[in-house]
């Protein structure tokens, strides 16, 4: 199943385009994400007896080219951990050591932007970092490895943007802060079930008109997702709508020879094999 939100609303996309779920259920699931998504069997079981044709065909490849209806799927989370350096080429290229264990940090939730968003250039120092987004579904502490998957909702694209001149300005740096500005962590388009791909075969990847900026595949993670939620949960509790943003592959700005930024009118395109794609448009500030 593909999750979006539309006007704050959780809709099901189906061949028909996006169905209001609390509406077409009469009521019987709620209208909110969050709740959604501790009832996903429950969802399908009752979308499969309405005779909602779930492949999404037609109405998806219409969504994709006209974001703007959709909101970020999820824009009020508990929690927001994103994970630095998980791929092995771009720990290498940010001249950073690969990490022994998973180095996390967050993205203030005020940073979440909807999938089609337009973001603010604050410097001219901003970097692209395309991941794959875990969601929570059931949350949970002391997750096994063996059991981390069943707590996942689901999967989107997301764009870390990152500030390079703030993130490097002090020794050691300061992630968190530096990748938290308006819009700086767009999601989406929607939220995809686990059943519909193999998250850990995906191509990842984002792109600037004809130019490809990121291409890789979420093979080529050191932390695989289920050993994150895992580590994760040995500290926090993890959250029913709480977002793991799991890492870029290489490809970004900063790891360039000269480096390389994001540039006012810029259009990025970020997608990721099965979950469809994020399109987001760089302006200067006022
Ligand atoms: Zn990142």
């Amino acid at each position: 199943m593909k999750l979006a939100t539309i006007n704050n609303r959780t809709h099901l996309i189906t061949a028909a385009g996006g169905v209001d779920i609390a509406h077409a259920s009469g009521g019987r699931f709620s209208a909110d994400m969050k709740a959604l998504l501790t009832q996903l069997v429950d969802l399908q079981a009752w979308a499969e007896e309405a005779d909602i044709a779930l492949d999404p065909g037609l109405a998806e490849a219409r969504l994709l080219e006209d974001l703007s209806p959709l909101d970020a799927p999820i824009s009020n989370p508990d929690q927001v951990f994103a994970i630095g350096l998980n791929y092995r080429a771009h720990s290498e290229e940010t001249g950073l050591d690969v990490p022994a264990e998973p180095m996390v940090f967050t993205k203030f939730a005020s940073s979440i932007g909807k999938p089609g968003a337009d973001i603010v250039l604050p410097t001219l120092t901003c970097d692209w970092e395309v991941e794959l987004v875990a969601v929570i579904g059931k949350g949970g502490r002391n997750i096994s490895e063996a059991d981390a998957l069943n707590h996942i909702a689901g999967y989107c694209v997301g764009q870390d943007i990152s500030e390079r001149t703030l993130q490097f300005a002090n020794t050691p740096a300061q992630f968190s802060f530096a990748k938290s500005y308006p819009n700086f962590a767009p999601i989406g388009p929607w939220i995809t079930t686990p059943d519909e791909v193999s998250v850990g075969q995906l191509k990842i990847g984002c792109r600037h008109q004809a130019a490809t900026l990121q291409d890789g595949n979420t093979a080529q993670m050191i932390f695989s997702v289920a050993k994150l939620v895992s580590y994760l949960s040995k500290v926090c509790e993890l959250r029913t709508g709480d977002l793991i943003f799991t890492g870029t592959p290489d490809g970004v700005g900063m790891g360039c020879k000269p480096p390389k930024y994001i540039e006012p009118g810029w259009v990025i395109e970020a997608e990721i094999e099965g979950l469809g794609r994020i399109s987001n448009r760089f302006e200067v500030g006022s």
